[in-house]
């Protein structure tokens, strides 16, 4: 049942006096219920009752944690239609859609609990002493990976559950022992509370301490920011726009004690077509870019923006075939108002730039909230010259860049922001004559694809979900998969530590059986 008030800990609580509805875009109306937004005063005893729970959840035994976990997906599933229907009612989404992705938040807290199973993560590291060594004895040292403290989790408007309330920032940071605040997103507050009842729950059955948890409303960003400013609070996770993923590392990084904020933001993910596969496979080619460019309305932070090409017939046959399939697609909904508004400003301000032309653009009458798809194509010096051109337009919007040479396809690589994915389109053989082309891709993305499309993010350990500024605030670590775990820990180190007094993990009998580099060798076994 949603009730539209804050979770403070394992208590329902609503002092504040803001509130606000969520909106369906499909019908265009506010939803039935009404949330109030969190106070101060909340705000406080929510990061206060995490405090106090992470002197005891960073203790909890890994099979407890993951009883924990397991338990958070099987709340999840047990809220069946209710919560599906609300994803539905707050996004626009179809059904679909809303249990696909259901399915990837279970399944990214299941595979956090068997990664804590089995307990090798922390990354045990043994160095043991040698008190004969000259001319200075060796001490015995050893380090492991222990968690931060409490973490506040901001949602993202397009991943309700997976990047939201129980999404893979909120596993990872439970499995690392930390725990969690959220900073419900107001677009899909429903569908936020009715996860967090079912942490709640889990946290309740599973013996977790109060305070484990805890979701706070809001409709503006003062929650938000008080929370990252709050002495207490020691990471922050965040998956959003460039500008608030910005705001809020500022803001951390002024604070008397600075803290990590791991932001995944904005991407244009460009596409590098090379000329022979552009020339073999440039129908085929077009239509699956159409559609992944459509896929959700083209809100997804892995959409394909922009596409790179050298100036030739096979990239006109190209432009033209992609331009006629992507008017075939029917537009679909965004998921607010506020999204179509910022889609349809961004999109304006871009087609108001020299030299940049429309060669499609979905022209019948669409439903309120749905999104007109459309293809823009530039030449390579123009792009070069305007970085308004190289900015993230959310929604179902490419631009095709054309390029007099393979040397300026490789400056304006170069000369592109951070981003998640870089995706190059080649014949076998055609790709190892481009590796300049290709390094300087490397160098600016987090994940390089070959012959696809950069949208869907498989959930697995070797999955990098990042990049360099601004596709991420730190691009050493992931937000998908279980290395993103890292980013809610620090390694510590015992030196000289007597053997009884050590965590499980660094006992010479190795209780655990989990894999430890003692000595510099990896191995399972006591010592
Ligand atoms: P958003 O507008 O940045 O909002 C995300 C959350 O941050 C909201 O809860 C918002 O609160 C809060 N927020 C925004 N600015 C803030 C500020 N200055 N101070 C404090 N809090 C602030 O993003 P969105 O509309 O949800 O998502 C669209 C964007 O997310 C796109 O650019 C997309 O590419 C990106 N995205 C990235 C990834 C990724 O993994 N890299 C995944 C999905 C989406 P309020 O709404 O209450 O103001």
């Amino acid at each position: 049942m949603i009730t539209g008030k804050n979770y403070i800990g394992n208590q329902l609580l609503s002092e504040g006096n803001k509130t606000y509805k969520t909106l369906n875009p499909k019908l265009n109306i506010e939803n039935e219920h009404t949330f109030f937004e969190a106070s101060e005063e909340e705000i406080n005893m929510a990061v206060s009752l995490a405090s106090k729970a992470f002197e005891t959840f960073k203790k909890v035994s890994r099979f407890k944690k993951a009883e924990f976990l397991n338990a958070i997906a099987d709340e999840i599933l047990a809220l069946d239609t209710i919560l599906i229907n609300t994803y539905m009612s707050e996004t626009g989404l179809p059904e679909g859609r809303a249990k696909g992705e259901r399915g990837r938040t279970i399944g990214q807290l299941r595979m956090f609990a068997d990664l804590v199973t089995n307990g090798s993560w922390v990354e045990a590291t043994i160095d043991t002493a040698d008190l004969d060594r000259k001319p200075i004895p060796k001490q015995d040292i050893r380090k492991m990976l222990i968690p931060l403290g409490p973490v506040v989790v901001f949602g993202a408007s397009n991943f309700p559950l997976a990047y939201s309330t129980a999404g893979g920032d909120t596993a990872a940071a439970f499995a690392a022992g930390c725990p969690v605040i959220v900073k419900s997103h107001p677009m899909h507050a429903g569908t936020g509370e009715l996860v967090a009842s079912a942490i709640i729950k889990a946290a309740q059955k599973t013996g977790m301490p109060n305070g484990v948890f805890s979701n706070l409303n809001s409709s503006g960003i003062e929650v938000g920011v008080q929370l990252v400013k709050h002495p207490n609070v020691k990471a922050v996770g965040f998956t959003g726009s460039i500008r608030g993923g910005r705001a809020l590392f500022d803001l951390a990084s002024q604070r008397p004690e600075p803290i990590p904020v791991f932001a995944e933001m904005g991407s244009i993910n460009p596409v590098i077509l090379l000329p022979k596969a552009t020339k073999s496979r440039g129908e085929n080619l077009a239509k699956t870019y159409a559609k992944s460019i459509t896929l959700g309305t083209g809100q997804f932070c892995t959409n394909p923006g922009l596409i790179i090409g050298i100036k030739g017939e096979a990239l006109d046959s190209f432009i033209q075939i992609l331009s006629n399939e992507i008017i075939k697609i029917e537009p679909s909904c965004m998921l607010h108002p506020n999204i179509i508004g910022n889609y349809e400003r961004n999109k304006a301000n871009a087609l108001q730039q020299d030299g940049l032309s429309v060669t499609a653009e979905y022209d019948q009458d669409i439903a309120i909230n749905h999104a007109r798809q459309t293809i823009t194509t530039v030449e390579g010096k123009t792009f070069l010259e305007n970085t308004t051109l190289h900015q993230e337009i959310f929604g179902p919007f490419s631009l095709v860049v054309q390029c007099e040479s393979a040397e300026e396809l490789e400056t304006i690589i170069s000369n592109l922001e951070g981003q998640l994915t870089g995706t190059i389109i080649a014949e076998n053989e055609e790709a190892s004559t481009y590796n300049s082309v290709i390094e300087a891709l490397q160098n600016r993305v987090g994940r390089i694809i070959f012959n696809g499309v950069p949208t869907g993010v498989e959930v697995c350990p070797a999955m990098l979900h990042g990049g360099p500024y601004p596709a991420s605030t730190d691009s050493r670590f992931t937000a998908v998969g279980i290395h993103s775990i890292k980013r809610w820990v620090r390694p510590f180190s015992y030196q000289s530590w007597p053997n009884d007094l050590l965590p499980d993990e660094l006992k010479n009998e190795n209780p655990l059986h989990i894999s430890r580099l003692v000595n510099g060798i990896q191995t399972n076994e006591s010592i």
